[in-house]
């Protein structure tokens, strides 16, 4: 009997397992895991699989269908991508065909699922090149030199053709994009013509990536300090001996350096680095700092590349860096499925950052931990980098899982940042509070401006208030389709639900006793500015979030606005918190830090802590030292007392403590599952179901089911199970059972209305 007959295919759907189908024998020996195939689901319905394992064991079915096409000659998918979606598809609960579709850019996925019909969204594009004529690459260059000497703009267009392209041998013939050629000579178009006629250059078009080029300038790396030297060693002894290190360095210690000569090393030994950042928008001034030492072997991979881009991305990152591709690329978490050749180094940037895990749709990923297992694959190093590392990875390397190697003071002994608490409640109290400001942070902020010095200013909310309320009744408009109020947005004067978008013109009445003038209530960051614009009428003031970054653009006028020191005073949410470097910033107020602590959640402390070291971060962070002026009701709570003194190791301690005795991660396992539903009734039926069924294998580890605290969203309403399950053991045959309970779930009556998201670690 032959070999290979059957082929397991992914489809693009959320459908469980893989499908099997016969290859027949006009594609005996053409497939191979990988490749694209084309088959047959349902009655008419063709899609575009991918195979993931070639056998020869019959499935116990009775009719099964031949692969119709197969759409590569090379997989797009290597050995090890497929191994990773497997992992991913078993630890995080989703179906292979959902990692298939996170990981492949759709481009990949010819549109019409018919065959037939069926046609490559991607088209490489064309552009046109010169190169010397067929003709006169036998020539004497010389020769034809002389041939030119009267007419000297064509003589120097042809020198400047040979300079660009090295002085080829006469027989080499080397294209030269024709518009950087013309630019470099500056000559016109009419000139390369009369060389195009007299046969002595050919223009001609060639597929190029659509990628801009930039240019090969490298700058020379830094001399790395004496404790940077040190840390940088004990990277790399402990890269050998435990392949996990977590770098927990001071903001400003420069951990940016360290990275930059451990890339150095890997691509000098032809292996290929993956650099991850939480955020898009903290992409651009890492970029920039990493070309200039790298240059065109970088490669930056993020969701706002068109699709087309994305396959051309995939291209450079396959052909790796000796091929003319990429050895560094940079990217957000879905940089993870590059196809990467041979990763020597993956760094994880920020590891502590609540971005690198994926909510929604499934596959519901952590980047940070689905890298450290990439790394594993290819026997790459992981290196995670932070200056609050999350209670997780520091738990981690102080049981001995990862290596840890400390890095404490500032580059060139620049101090941290001081950190002056303003007491609001006592401000208030004595009349002292000018609109939301107490005379700490105005004292701060006069000194800087006359300084000629930059502000940043923290607001974690965006808009203008976050909700209105009636002064006589009390009521609060809230959102139709979710249980959350409307914010309140000045500039579009609209009420907006920033969880589904709804908006509504302001109401001019109380919707329940009818009387006029709404009050509003808290403040965002649009309301902050409109005030700073009043207290400090000569300071030229941005802002930066949500709301004025909707252009493709927008994020990085901004920055760039305030990096050149034109914008005195910079309001914004967290995205100024965050690897951003300003060299003449000294002063960040934090306007309040009450509204970050008392978030119900178990990770509150923690990521306060995150963010106020962080914000602080950015102050200070060249020649003087900075001043942070931390808002707050409640100046003695404990987390803010650590942050006063940059204590990372007591929250940390103190974060341990609290999770073990409540039995939170890192000390169990949980896996969150939620059920929505339409009809609230319903909803309650389903769940209890499932909730039922989950108790009797697991007892008290199921919590719920119960509301979460936003209970609807989008007219669906939420109830929430959480299971904690010990560390000890694996948790595969736990999820094996959950499975089967929600499969048993899906059979119920009804229940094709409800729908379910498993989320393992959901935190
Ligand atoms: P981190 O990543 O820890 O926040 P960075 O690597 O961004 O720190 O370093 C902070 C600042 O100090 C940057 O402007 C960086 O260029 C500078 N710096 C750090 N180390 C060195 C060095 N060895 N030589 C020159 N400049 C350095
Ligand atoms: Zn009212
Ligand atoms: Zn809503």
């Amino acid at each position: 009997m032959m070999n290979n007959h059957f082929a397991d295919v992914i489809l693009p759907l959320a459908l469980r397992g893989t499908f099997t189908y016969s290859i027949g024998n006009e594609f005996t020996g053409k497939v191979f895991p990988g490749m694209r195939v084309l088959v047959q689901v349902g009655s008419k319905k063709v899609y575009t699989g991918i195979i993931c394992r070639i056998h020869d064991e019959p499935p116990a079915l009775e009719k099964i269908r031949p692969i119709t096409g197969i759409l590569d000659d090379v997989p797009v998918a290597d050995a090890i991508q497929i191994r990773l979606w497997q992992w991913i598809s078993g630890y995080y609960m989703c179906t292979p065909g959902e990692v298939m579709k996170a990981a492949l850019p759709s481009a990949l996925f010819p549109e019409g699922m018919v065959a037939g019909t069926l046609r490559e969204k991607y088209r490489p594009r064309k552009e046109a090149f010169v190169q010397i004529h067929t003709e006169s690459a036998g020539d004497e260059l010389n020769l034809i030199i002389d041939k030119l000497n009267r007419s000297p703009k064509q003589r120097h267009l042809f020198i400047t053709y040979l300079k660009m392209s090295g002085y080829p041998g006469c027989s080499e013939k080397i294209p030269l994009k024709k518009e950087l050629l013309l630019r470099e000579a500056d000559v016109s178009q009419a000139v390369l013509e009369s060389l195009v006629r007299k046969k002595i250059l050919v223009s001609l078009m060639l597929e190029t990536s659509r990628l801009s080029n930039q240019e090969n300038r490298r700058d020379p790396f830094s001399i790395l300090s004496d404790p940077q030297k040190k840390a940088l060693d004990k990277i790399r002894h402990l890269f050998s001996e435990k392949g996990i290190v977590l770098l927990h360095g001071v903001t400003s210690s420069g951990k940016t350096e360290i990275y930059i000569h451990l890339i150095e090393e890997q691509l000098k030994q032809g292996r290929q680095v993956l650099y991850l950042l939480p955020e898009i928008a903290l992409t651009t001034q890492i970029i920039n700092r990493l070309k200039k030492h790298f240059g065109d072997s970088t490669g930056v991979y993020h969701s706002r590349f068109s699709e087309a881009e994305k396959v051309e991305i995939r291209n450079k990152v396959a052909s790796g860096d000796a091929g003319g591709g990429y050895g560094l690329v940079i990217g957000v978490r879905s940089a993870l499925f590059l196809p990467f050749r041979k990763l020597g180094l993956v760094i994880i940037d920020e590891e502590q950052d609540p971005s690198y895990k994926q909510h929604d749709p499934a596959p519901r990923y952590h980047a940070r931990d689905t890298a450290i297992v990439l790394a594993g694959l290819h026997g790459a190093h992981a290196l995670l980098g932070s200056a609050s590392p999350s209670v997780e990875s520091y738990h981690n390397s102080v049981t001995g899982k990862y290596g840890l190697v400390e890095l404490k003071e500032r580059y060139g002994f620049v101090n941290l940042p001081e950190i002056i608490l303003a007491n609001t409640r006592e401000s208030y109290r004595k009349k002292l509070m000018i609109s939301h400001f107490t005379p700490e942070l105005l004292e701060a902020m006069d000194e800087a401006l006359n300084n000629k010095e930059q502000i940043i200013l923290f607001q974690n909310r965006r808009g203008f208030a976050p909700y209105l309320e009636c002064p006589e009744c009390g009521w609060v408009p809230k959102c139709n389709q979710c249980s959350v109020n409307l914010t309140y947005h000045k500039g579009q004067n609209r009420l907006i639900c920033h969880y589904c978008g709804y908006f509504q013109p302001l109401p001019a009445h109380c919707g329940n006793c009818n009387s006029p003038g709404l009050v509003t209530r808290g403040f965002g960051t649009e309301k902050i500015e409109d005030e700073i614009r009043i207290v400090f009428p000569k300071a030229r003031v941005a802002r930066l979030d949500q709301d004025t970054t909707k252009g493709r653009d927008a994020f990085n006028r901004i920055i760039s606005a305030f990096e050149q020191n034109r914008t005195d005073i910079l309001i914004g949410t967290q995205m100024i918190s965050k690897g951003l470097d300003f060299e003449n910033l000294t002063v960040v107020g934090v306007l309040n830090a009450d509204n970050l602590l008392n978030f119900p959640d178990f990770r509150a402390h923690e990521r306060s802590f995150h963010l106020l070291e962080q914000v602080s971060g950015r102050a200070g962070r060249r020649k003087k030292q900075g001043r942070v002026i931390i808002q707050t009701a409640d100046p003695d709570n404990k987390i803010i007392r650590l942050v006063l003194k940059h204590d990372y190791y007591n929250l940390f301690r103190l974060q341990a403590e609290e999770r073990q005795a409540f039995n939170y991660p890192p000390f169990c396992r949980m896996i969150r599952i939620s059920l929505k539903h339409k009809d609230r009734a319903a909803l309650n039926g389903f769940s209890d179901i499932l909730g039922n069924d989950l108790k009797s294998v697991f007892g008290k580890r199921v919590l719920g089911p119960e509301y979460p605290l936003i209970s609807r969203i989008q007219s669906w309403y939420i109830k929430t199970i959480l299971i904690k399950l010990g560390r000890d053991k694996s948790a595969v045959n736990a999820k094996l059972v959950i499975a089967e309970a929600i499969a048993r779930l899906e059979k119920e009556k009804g229940a094709s209305s409800l729908r379910i998201a498993i989320d393992v670690d959901p935190y």
